[in-house]
């Protein structure tokens, strides 16, 4: 199911939530949450239920339900943000329409430094991979770190874990 996309997309997550981590919300809290950004976004909002799933998944969404299934108690906004990108992309998959509308939303819902950082995740690992299908330069966001990250004391840390990365690609999954 994990596509070599997926894989990246997650370990770009991964290190951001390692780097700056997003706040986990009670199921409560998450649901008023993602019903806010979906009105925001003039769209319905999606249910969001906790289901029991294979440990290797955090979420899934179905669009035909429109609904955002999670499996631990207290989802990431990273996650329900990943979830609801879903639902917003006709495209299924973890490709560059998918990438884009995710780091939108972390720019519009979390914080501009947290998208910065994503973006800049998914371009690394987008050129690590070297498939040139989706160029950074297409998705609308600065393709330079900004300076003001260059002194945040989460950087060093964060390149360091993209280097685990590169020595251990089967921690791609999304166990936690
Ligand atoms: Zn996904």
């Amino acid at each position: 199911m994990a596509n070599s996309e997926a894989l990246r997309v997650y370990a770009a997550e991964d290190a951001l939530e390692k780097s700056s981590p997003t706040r986990a919300l009670s199921m409560a809290d998450a649901t008023a949450w993602i019903t806010t950004i979906a009105e925001n976004e003039d769209s319905d909002p999606p249910a969001l239920v906790r289901q029991k799933m294979s440990s290797d998944l955090l979420g899934l969404a179905f669009s035909d339900e429109w609904c955002i299934a999670v499996r631990k108690a207290k989802p990431t906004q990273l996650l329900l943000l990943h979830e609801l990108a879903h639902l917003a992309c006709a495209n299924k998959g973890h490709g560059a329409e998918f990438q884009q509308q995710l780091v939108e939303y972390v720019r519009k819902y979390v914080s501009i430094t947290h998208a910065a950082e994503l973006a800049q995740l998914l371009k690394l690992n987008q050129c690590r991979a070297a498939s040139g299908k989706h160029r950074p330069e297409s998705w609308g966001y600065p393709t330079r770190m900004p300076s003001s990250l260059l002194t945040r004391q989460g950087l060093r840390p964060l390149l360091r874990n993209r280097f685990l990365h590169l020595l251990n690609p089967e921690t791609f999954h999304r166990d936690l």
